[in-house]
């Protein structure tokens, strides 16, 4: 009892702008993450890395309605504001910010963002409006919060990707790139594995390791990478009954499908048991 109540002293949850910003008066050394909840050792680490870097750490959990483009996606994200807590409080963040809708939304004035036609290429392509929400409510994040820091995961690159170059000439925040963390099978850890059961986690774990086998192929063979990675695609597909939206390799300067330099990945998007996974390698 008198350990909870230590570790609630600690964290201070913060549900209103008003309150944020009478909490917080120094941004110097103020380190951000950004989630969507359902709290995972990825976020942990994003977290860690922020522990590490600043004085202070602010985590938010915010499911974004705008950057969701099926309603039942939306409504089925997983969501567990107790557990999150715990995990948050062990980890001794500094401050949780879960605001409303409505809190994150009502300042009208704030700029509007459109991809350009080049930049609709994987997720983009497929998820119409998925990028524009999510820069929407990122940039609404940072004009309340003003981090010197924020932390990301390259398991979303291309949210990254368009992060960083659409935001950071708006603000000072710097942003920090942390790398993917996998479970044991080299799946990557994702709020979404919750929705699956054991069997389909077992058949995301194959299809991973399938991906790092076809980047080493394509290494020492880049001229017949379409050719791999067509016959990699329909092995997959037909061996797991799964929905491949993408399997592409993009150069990770501009995501084009230029891949002559060293500085590519594969991408891939795609749905087991209706629930759709990304991932790159
Ligand atoms: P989300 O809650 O899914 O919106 O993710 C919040 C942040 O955590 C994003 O910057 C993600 O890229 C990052 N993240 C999600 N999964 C992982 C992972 N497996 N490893 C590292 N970072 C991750």
């Amino acid at each position: 009892m008198f350990y909870l109540l230590i570790l609630l002293l600690q964290m201070k949850l913060i549900r209103k702008i008003f309150d944020l910003n009478e909490e917080i008066k120094d941004r110097q050394e103020l380190g951000f993450i950004p989630t969507m909840g359902g709290l995972h050792k990825g976020h942990e680490s994003l977290i860690k890395r922020s522990k590490k870097k600043c004085k202070k750490t602010i985590v938010s959990i915010f499911v974004n309605p705008r950057q969701f483009n099926r309603t039942n996606d939306y409504k089925n994200y997983p969501r567990n504001i107790n557990k999150d807590l715990k995990f948050l409080k062990k980890l001794k963040v500094d401050y949780v910010f879960i605001p409303t809708v409505n809190q994150i939304y009502h300042n009208k004035k704030l700029k509007k963002f459109k991809l350009k036609k080049n930049e609709k290429v994987l997720c983009a392509k497929y998820r119409k409006g998925h990028f524009e929400g999510v820069l929407d409510v990122m940039n609404r994040l940072i004009n309340i919060i003003l981090p010197e820091y924020i932390f990301m995961g390259n398991k979303d690159f291309q949210q990254l990707f368009l992060v960083k170059k659409y935001l950071e000439k708006i603000y000072a925040t710097k942003f920090v790139t942390c790398k993917t963390i996998r479970n044991n099978n080299k799946v990557a850890l994702s709020s979404r594995n919750y929705l699956l059961n054991k069997r389909s986690i077992d058949k995301a774990g194959f299809i991973a390791k399938q991906l790092i086998k076809l980047k080493i192929k394509i290494n020492y063979n880049k001229e017949n990478s379409n050719l791999l990675i067509n016959d990699l695609r329909k092995k997959l597909s037909k061996k797991f009954d799964i929905k491949i939206e993408y399997l592409e390799a993009r150069n990770i300067h501009n995501l084009k499908k230029n891949i002559t330099t060293k500085k590519y990945k594969l991408f891939i998007a795609y749905y087991i048991d209706d629930v759709r996974l990304i991932d790159n390698f």
